[in-house]
């Protein structure tokens, strides 16, 4: 498999990026790798990149987006933090990976059994930690079941996922809502903004459509 180039970035849309990354999983979950030569792919990407997918994902050792997508070089822009959340420099990010860049898609890539979502839920305090899982508390405050606080923390599995999910919603009504370039981009058709939970028991990826 090659590198993007501009002619093949030129091809793709949302709906065939987001049939590349569904694909891509597929292939993950089944072992079956696309042959590609990253050494080569050093060489033909550099003169420039033409990415067609712009994926902000947890700094989870386990949920790399290359990886669980199986994608190579320059492919996709990988944005990541604890939580998957955004802030003004990540929308700025993800406004140069779409609008100058010229990436199709955006997926907000949640993942089972969180951590950062866990520390959300128990209201963790640690350093710069403590205002992190801050941004990530409107997502424990909108999952209202269960109503038993005693359920509401990182030992209710169930919880914590379901935080998750609500959580990659709400990030990307943020986007939209905060990020004027991206949701004029959205409005004309020239990106796609979804979301996605990746499983840590499976390597699967569910995608929220
Ligand atoms: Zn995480």
């Amino acid at each position: 498999m090659k590198a993007h180039t501009r002619e093949t970035q030129a091809t793709m849309t949302p709906e065939k990026s987001l049939q590349y990354l569904k694909e891509g999983n597929v292939r993950f979950q089944n072992n079956l790798k696309a042959n590609r030569n990253l050494l080569e792919q050093v060489n033909d990407t550099s003169d420039g990149q033409f990415p067609f997918a712009t994926i902000l994902s947890c700094i989870d050792s386990r949920v790399s987006a290359e990886l669980v997508f199986d994608q190579g070089l320059g492919d996709i822009f990988s944005v990541r933090i604890a939580g998957n959340f955004v802030n003004q420099d990540i929308l700025g990010s993800m406004e140069f990976a779409c609008k100058l860049a010229g990436t199709k898609l955006i997926v907000v890539l949640g993942h089972t059994a969180c951590g950062a979502v866990k520390g959300a839920c128990d209201d963790a305090k640690l350093g710069n930690l403590t205002d992190m899982l801050a941004k990530i508390k409107p997502a424990v405050k909108a999952v209202t079941e269960p109503k038993d606080a005693s359920l509401r923390n990182s030992s209710n599995s169930d919880f914590v996922d379901n935080v998750s999910a609500k959580n990659v919603q709400l990030t990307i009504d943020r986007i939209v809502e905060e990020s004027d370039v991206l949701a004029e981009m959205q409005t004309n058709g020239e990106i796609k903004i979804v979301g996605a939970m990746y499983d840590i028991n499976t390597g699967a990826v569910n995608f929220y459509e």
